[in-house]
C-alpha cells in the first residue's frame, strides 16, 4: 500500500513530498516540460513534469511522487482549490493507460446523443456534472436516513420476487424454474410487504426501495425508479404529511435546496383542478424558476375511483366493474365515506384518504391512511368488480392479516430519481441514475435485454413464439 495522499490536502503540504493518484485531466507538453492536471475524487492539482510525463494520455490513470511546491504569486490560479501551489513531479508509474476517448468527457454531455452517452457511462459519469449529481443523490438519501433514524424508523428490506402488488401497471415477470408455468412478479412497490411489517408491530418503517413497472416508456423514463417508501402506524394523515414534510426540507436543505415556503401548501384536489387545471401544478414565479426554487404543495381529498380508460391495459385488467381505483386500492375511503364504500353507493363521489406531493408541476410523492380493516378493502375490490375468489386470490393474504392485530396505519412513497432531478435543475430523470435504460428499453452499458439459451428455455419449461416480422 503506497500511502496516497488526496489533491485536497495537498495545499497545506508545502515542502513536502507525495504521493498522488488518479486521473489525468488534461496535458500540455512543451517539449522539455510536461504539465498534467491530475484529478482524484477530492479535486484538481497541476503537476509539472521535466523531461518526462510525455507519453501520457489524457484520462490514463498514474500513481505519481513528487514535491509540493508553492506557486510564484503571480502563477496562483484562484479558480482551483490547489491554485497556490502545484506538485514537481519525481516519478510515476502508468497504472492504465487510456486510449482514444469514444466520447468527450470535459463538457456537460448535453451536447452528445443519448446511445453513445450510456454505451460508455463509466466514462460519462466521469463529468463533473454528473460526479455532482451522484454524489449530491448520496448526501440527499443520507439526510433522509439520518432523519427517519432519529425518529425511530426501522429500515427493512422487502422482497424482490414477488406477486403481483397492484400499483396499476404491467407487472415483470419471471419464470420459476422449480414450478414450471409459474411466474413471480417483481415488485411495483413494496406496497403490501410495508403494510404487513406495520401488522408485525415496527410501528415505523422506512425503505430506499427499487420499484419494477412495466410501463410505456417516455423520453426520461425507464422501467425502474427509486422510491423512499415509508409507513406508520397510529398515525393520523395530518401527522403522516407533518413528519414527511419535515424530513423533506430537512434534505433538501442539506443538499442547499431553496424552498419557495417553509409550510407547504394543502389544496383540495378539485381546486387544482379548477384553478390549475391539473392535480400536478407550479407554484413558482418566473423570478423563483431562475433562482433554482423547489415550491411544494400538497394534493388532498382525491375520488377514490374514476372509469376505466379501455385503452390502458392495466386499468381494464383491475376495473372489471368499469371502475377502478385513481391511486392505490389499499387506500381506505375518508371516514365520513365508508358508508358508502361499504355499500357501494355513490362511487363517483367515494374520496380516498390520499395525499399527493407535488413539486414544480411534478408528482414527487403519494401516499395515505390504509384499510386495515378487512371489510374495507374487501369492498374496495368488489366495487371494481372482482368475485370472492379473485379477491380472495389478489389480497386473500391482506384480508387476513387484517384480522389479527393490523394497527391503523399509512404512509407514502416519494419518487427519489425526481426529487434529486429538480434538486440538481436538471431536466431528466436519466441524470440523476447511475446506470439508467435507454429510452428504446435498452440498458446502459451491458445492452440487455438479449436472448436466452435453449438451454436456460429447457430449464424454465420456456418456448419462446416465433416472432412476426411485420
Ligand atoms: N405504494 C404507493 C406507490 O408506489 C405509495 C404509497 O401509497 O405508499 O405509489
Amino acid at each position: 500500500m503506497t500511502n496516497r495522499t488526496l489533491i485536497s490536502q495537498t495545499p497545506t503540504l508545502v515542502g513536502q513530498t507525495v504521493v498522488l493518484q488518479g486521473w489525468i485531466a488534461s496535458k500540455r507538453d512543451h517539449g522539455k516540460v510536461t504539465f498534467i492536471d491530475l484529478r482524484d475524487r477530492s479535486g484538481l492539482v497541476q503537476c509539472v513534469g521535466f523531461k518526462m510525463m510525455g507519453e501520457l494520455t489524457t484520462e490514463s490513470v498514474v500513481s505519481l511522487t513528487g514535491l509540493v511546491k508553492a506557486r510564484p504569486e503571480k502563477l496562483v490560479n484562484l479558480e482551483i482549490l490547489t491554485g497556490s501551489i502545484e506538485i514537481e513531479v519525481q516519478s510515476y508509474e502508468l497504472l492504465n493507460k487510456t486510449a482514444e476517448l469514444p466520447i468527450s468527457i470535459d463538457t456537460d454531455g448535453k451536447e452528445i446523443s443519448e446511445e453513445p452517452r450510456l454505451k460508455y457511462r463509466y466514462l460519462d459519469l466521469r463529468r463533473a456534472r454528473l460526479q455532482k449529481i451522484m454524489r449530491m443523490r448520496s448526501e440527499f438519501i443520507r439526510a433522509i436516513r439520518d432523519s427517519l433514524y432519529g425518529k425511530d424508523f426501522v429500515e427493512i428490506e422487502t422482497p424482490m420476487l414477488t406477486k403481483s402488488t397492484k400499483e396499476g401497471a404491467r407487472d415483470f415477470l419471471v419464470p420459476s424454474r422449480f414450478q414450471p408455468g409459474k411466474f413471480y412478479a417483481l415488485p411495483q412497490s413494496p406496497q403490501q410487504y410495508k403494510q404487513l411489517l406495520m401488522t408485525a408491530g415496527f410501528e415505523r418503517y422506512f425503505q430506499v426501495a427499487r420499484c419494477i413497472r412495466d410501463e410505456d416508456l417516455r423520453a426520461d423514463r425507464g422501467f425502474e425508479f427509486t422510491q423512499l417508501d415509508l409507513e406508520i402506524s397510529f398515525a393520523s394523515q395530518q401527522e403522516v404529511m407533518d413528519l414527511v414534510e419535515e424530513t423533506v426540507k430537512t434534505a433538501v436543505k442539506k443538499v442547499g435546496g431553496k424552498l419557495k415556503t417553509e409550510s407547504f401548501p394543502v389544496v383540495n384536489y378539485q381546486d387544482a383542478i379548477s384553478k390549475y387545471g391539473a392535480d400536478r401544478f407550479d407554484l413558482r414565479t418566473e423570478e423563483d424558476k431562475a433562482n433554482g426554487i423547489l415550491a411544494f404543495a400538497w394534493v388532498v381529498n382525491f375520488p377514490f375511483f374514476k372509469k376505466v380508460d379501455k385503452k390502458d391495459i392495466a386499468e381494464v385488467r383491475d376495473g372489471k366493474s368499469g371502475w377502478t381505483f385513481t391511486h392505490n386500492p389499499f387506500s381506505a375511503p375518508l371516514p365520513e365515506n365508508e358508508v358508502d364504500h361499504l355499500a357501494h353507493k355513490n362511487i363517483e363521489n367515494i374520496v380516498t384518504a390520499q395525499y399527493d406531493l407535488v413539486c414544480n408541476g411534478y408528482e414527487v410523492g403519494g401516499g395515505s391512511i390504509r384499510a386495515h380493516k378487512p371489510e374495507l378493502l374487501k369492498a374496495t375490490f368488489e366495487i371494481m368488480g372482482y368475485s370472492e375468489e379473485q379477491i380472495e386470490d389478489g389480497v386473500g393474504h391482506m384480508l387476513k392479516a387484517f384480522k389479527l392485530g393490523t394497527p391503523p396505519h399509512g404512509g407514502i412513497a416519494l419518487g427519489l430519481d425526481r426529487l434529486i432531478m429538480l434538486l440538481a435543475g436538471e431536466e431528466s430523470l436519466k441524470e440523476t441514475i447511475a446506470f439508467p435504460m435507454t429510452s428504446s428499453g435498452r440498458t446502459a452499458v451491458m445492452d440487455g435485454p438479449s436472448e436466452a439459451a435453449k438451454e436456460q428455455l429447457d430449464e424454465l419449461s420456456l418456448m419462446v413464439k416465433p416472432q412476426v416480422k411485420e
